[in-house]
């Protein structure tokens, strides 16, 4: 059997992933996380179906960066700098996302640690004192509704 008729026969792996990990420049600052076990070794074998929530709501790149602030089980999404709030703006976004990805039937899902947008464990979220506690999880990855 040839590889090319072995790879026809595999079922396809279909794998969410923070756009940034795969190299792509969509972070605040202009840069990128890409992993290099993702995409050199990991991505031989799946298929990557890349989100990032920041710009595709429309942020931009650049953009000023986001924290969560507030109730650690309903965070705000807030960019300290100007003080806007895009929670709701990104509550919104995630359900039009989520009905997509809902249809690819996607097999699980990488997230960019720490990131208050992407991220799924121990995320800061800063009090009103401005003092973070690792006790959060992202705005996308809520929204998922992965039971923790
Ligand atoms: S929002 Fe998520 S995917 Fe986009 S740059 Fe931040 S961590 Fe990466």
């Amino acid at each position: 059997m040839s590889e090319g008729q072995k790879h026809l026969e595999e079922p396809t792996i279909c794998l969410g992933v923070s756009t940034c990990l795969l190299g792509e420049r969509v972070r605040y600052d202009g840069g990128h996380k890409r992993d290099l076990f993702l995409v050199n070794t990991l991505g031989r074998y799946v298929e990557w179906v890349p989100v990032c929530p920041e710009f595709e709501m429309g942020l931009g790149v650049p953009r000023e960066s986001l924290r969560l602030v507030g109730d650690p089980e309903a965070p705000r999404l807030i960019a300290p700098k100007s003080g806007q709030d895009h929670t709701e703006r990104m509550q919104t976004w995630a359900r039009e996302r989520l009905k997509e990805v809902a249809a690819i039937k996607l097999h699980g899902f990488v997230f960019k640690k720490d990131s208050p947008s992407s991220g799924l464990f121990r995320v800061r979220v800063y009090d009103q004192n401005g003092m973070p506690k690792r006790v959060g999880t992202g705005i996308f990855p809520t929204r998922l509704g992965i039971p923790f």
